[in-house]
């Protein structure tokens, strides 16, 4: 397929344009934009591009269509609209979080409090907003909450409590859900609170001292207290903020954490020299490089309604630098530019980013990034000949001896991909035993794989060395390149100890095709830890296929012995409720509709299963 796609792209015009790769359903799982078409791509099939994402990617590609512009700059704004439109697994999509927070204080009600909304309506309440800004909001809010004792329940809490909330208890409401609260004065409030909204906070500071030098002439000490709380409140709300930089200018930071194809994007943004808000962004299946990722999160971040900066604060210089400035200038109505700072206030800013990338990382993708690191330790441990991408193990089940069914479970890149999961029914010609079965269910899986184009890169068999034998046995006869191991449980686990200790001194042991001694794996090594899930979501997988088959066939043998009950009734009965219990548990209607009966033989059925 790749000289087949290589072929396609030498025809390729040498001109700006955009690139849609598509998988073999026809799906766009990737846009490029590009200053030459040819070269650009030929690039991903020359090796120039050495990126393991690349590889993974074009795997994956069947054909790509090129669509030419009059320039790069139309390409650049054609790949954005694409992207939007197709939504492909592999580009850079910021999610649509552009509907911003704006405040409501809706006048008609009685008692008016401040509700956060990310839709205005022409309901006759006053909006405040939107904000752009989070950090602005929510320091306004902060402020308002301090300096005017508002409700800030909803309307259910309000009109139901039967005593004030702590709210009241800290002095931060007046309590009119339940007391007699002067409504006059209320109404009082809730005009304060918009004087602060609107800007106005130094004459409501002015009016409130006032107020307070009043208070203290007619030497009502408490209220003058309250009163100078709420001023200290109003003042600490302007001096809150510490400036970061003497200059006022608007900048953006923007930082990434990477590792693999999992990355986060975090941008610092500042206004009038002071942290005016941050967003984070991740991303999961990242094929592109940290330039690339670093451009289109740019690209994607900028619109009238969050606003454009003079100054885009970037770690590195970008190959599409000059691009990117031509378009967002061109948008913002001002020159805007990308800078990389060496030192200084702005460096120290980018390096905030930073932290704020990484920890936005670690809480975004910290399973995943154990779990990619298990498995590289697993084919350290194990000198697998790669770190394997997709392992798949298998187990089988013959509890007592009936109904023998296997399972095959499948975890990519260290998580569980439960769509892959598949079960086997297993039928013996010969006398029933582990070894048969493993050799069944391996075969069936690995001729499905080889027919479909997709086999695992390690398979582990749950089992020892005969295991193993059987499960080589057959991917040799089929003469397919992949690895498998077995993984026998601890004796200790054997045995039923489960005590750390017993678990150190008798631990798992995996067998390889290369050695006939097994490895023995540390109790409490990340990558025993990782392997032993997989194994356990097998075993935990082919079990419950077990129980389900044999409830099938207990409930399969009690409806044969009721008179009226065919094997097309039984079979919709049987497709229905699958379990004695559940047809035991459900209402005799149901039991009714789903055998097509009459409810007079459904009461027959109820009382034979119990
Ligand atoms: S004290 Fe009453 S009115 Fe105030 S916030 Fe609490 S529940 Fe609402």
């Amino acid at each position: 397929m790749a000289s087949e796609l290589k072929q396609r792209a030498r025809r390729f015009p040498k001109e700006p344009g955009v690139y849609l790769m598509k998988d073999g359903r026809g799906e766009v799982i990737y846009i490029g934009k590009a200053k030459d078409l040819r070269a650009r791509v030929l690039n991903y099939f020359t090796g120039a591009d050495e990126r393991a994402q690349v590889k993974f990617l074009l795997q994956k590609v069947e054909r790509i269509e090129p669509i030419v512009t009059r320039s790069e700059e139309q390409a650049f704004i054609l790949e954005r609209d694409l992207i939007s439109k197709h939504k492909p697994r592999y580009n850079i999509r910021l999610k649509d979080d552009k509907a911003y927070l704006s405040i409501k204080i809706d006048l008609n009600q009685p008692w008016p409090r401040l509700e956060l909304v990310r839709k205005i309506s022409s309901d006759g309440a006053r909006y405040f907003g939107p904000y752009t800004f989070s950090y602005e909001m929510r320091n306004l809010l902060e402020v308002i909450k301090r300096a005017v004792p508002l409700r800030t329940c909803s309307d259910t809490v309000f009109y139901n409590r039967t005593r004030p909330c702590l709210e009241y208890q800290i002095k931060r409401c007046a309590g009119p859900c339940c007391l007699p609260v002067d409504r006059e004065v209320y109404l009082e409030w809730v005009k304060q609170a918009i004087s602060i909204l609107e800007g106005k906070s130094e004459a409501l500071s002015k009016k409130l001292e006032a107020q307070m030098e009043s208070a203290s002439g007619r030497l009502q000490f408490e209220e003058a207290a309250v009163l100078r709380d709420r001023i200290q409140a109003l003042r600490n709300a302007k001096t809150n903020q510490e400036m970061i930089s003497s200059d006022l200018e608007d900048r953006d930071y923007f930082s990434h954490s990477r590792e693999g194809k999992l990355a986060s994007v975090s941008v610092l943004r500042t206004r009038f020299g002071r942290i005016a808000d941050t967003a984070n962004f991740a991303f999961n299946d990242v094929v592109v490089s940290d330039q690339e990722l670093l451009s289109s999160v740019i690209g994607q971040f900028y619109d009238e309604a969050r606003g454009f900066p003079r100054e885009i604060i970037v770690p590195y210089v970008l190959s599409d630098s000059e691009l990117l400035e031509t378009v967002l200038s061109r948008r913002a109505g001002f020159a805007v530019s990308l800078v990389v700072p060496e030192r200084g206030v702005k460096h120290r800013l980018l390096k905030l980013a930073e932290v704020n990338a990484r920890q936005n990382f670690s809480m975004n993708f910290e399973e995943e990034a154990n779990a990619a690191l298990a498995v590289k330790e697993l084919a350290l441990k194990l000198k697998l000949k790669q770190i394997p991408r997709k392992i798949e193990c298998i187990d089988v089940s013959n509890l007592q001896g009936s109904d023998i069914v296997g399972a095959v479970i499948s975890f990519y890149d260290g998580k569980p991909e439960k769509e892959s999961y598949k079960r086997y029914n297993i039928s013996f010609s010969g006398k029933p035993d582990d070894f048969a079965a493993i050799h069944e269910v391996v075969s069936r899986r690995l001729q499905a794989g080889l027919q479909d184009g997709d086999l695992p890169d390690l398979l582990v068999i749950d089992g020892g060395a005969g295991q193993l034998a059987k499960a080589l046995q057959v991917r040799d006869a089929l003469k397919i390149n992949i690895e498998i191991i077995a993984l026998a449980k601890g004796r200790a686990e054997r045995s039923g100890e489960t005590s750390r200790k017993a678990a150190a001194s008798k631990p798992e042991r995996v067998f390889v095709e290369e050695s006939s001694v097994p490895i023995a794996l540390a109790s409490e090594d990340i990558a025993t830890l990782f392997i032993q899930r997989v194994r356990d979501e097998a075993h935990r997988f082919v079990l419950s296929f077990h129980r389900q088959k044999r409830s099938k066939r207990a409930l399969r043998s009690v409806l044969d012995t009721i008179s009226g009950i065919g094997p097309d009734r039984r079979a919709r009965l049987l497709r229905a409720f699958g379990s004695v219990d559940a047809m035991k548990d459900a209402p005799l209607e149901d039991l009714a509709k789903a055998g097509r009966m009459s409810k007079l033989l459904a009461e027959k059925v109820k009382k034979r299963l119990n």
